[in-house]
């Protein structure tokens, strides 16, 4: 069993799933960014900026810089990406994070999963606590990049 120090312990948790009917949903909890303003809203609840989900396109959930996801709508544009530009879900979460994000010196990442089951997880950080699990098979664990 792997510890895990009480630092990383806390933080942010998303899911996004597709379900057997196609129909693809996304969450996001958060505590917000340490040393917090009282009162700051983050990207987690607004809807377009660190969560979003659409079955014409994807569902993601993002976490990181809130302001900087706000402003770009990170979550939406993904989406859009995927809908208006037919990139896959992958591309799509790669130019947000990797270039839009990157370009306005943020950080942070997202989780994506499309209509086909298709998934993204995208960070432009050394890593991110992510897994997933596709239909029968084992779940798969990360953290680092490789
Ligand atoms: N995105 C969250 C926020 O800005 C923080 C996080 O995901 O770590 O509130």
């Amino acid at each position: 069993m792997m510890r895990v120090d009480a630092a990383h312990a806390l933080g942010t948790v998303g899911a996004v799933a597709l379900d057997r009917h196609g129909n693809l949903a996304a969450g996001t909890s958060t505590g917000g960014m340490t040393n917090k303003r009282w009162g700051r809203v983050g990207d987690s609840p607004i809807i377009g900026a660190g969560t979003y989900a659409d079955n014409r396109s994807c569902a993601v959930s993002g976490t990181g810089h809130g302001e900087f996801f706000i402003r770009a709508t990170v979550a939406r544009d993904i989406c859009a990406l995927v809908e208006y530009r037919n990139l896959a879900v992958k591309d799509a979460a790669s130019k947000v994070v990797m270039e839009t994000l990157v370009e306005m010196g943020a950080r942070g990442g997202i989780i994506a999963v499309d209509g086909n089951g298709e998934l993204a997880l995208v960070f432009n950080t050394s890593g991110m606590f992510r897994g997933y699990i596709l239909d029968s098979e084992e779940p798969v664990t990360a953290i680092f990049a490789q």
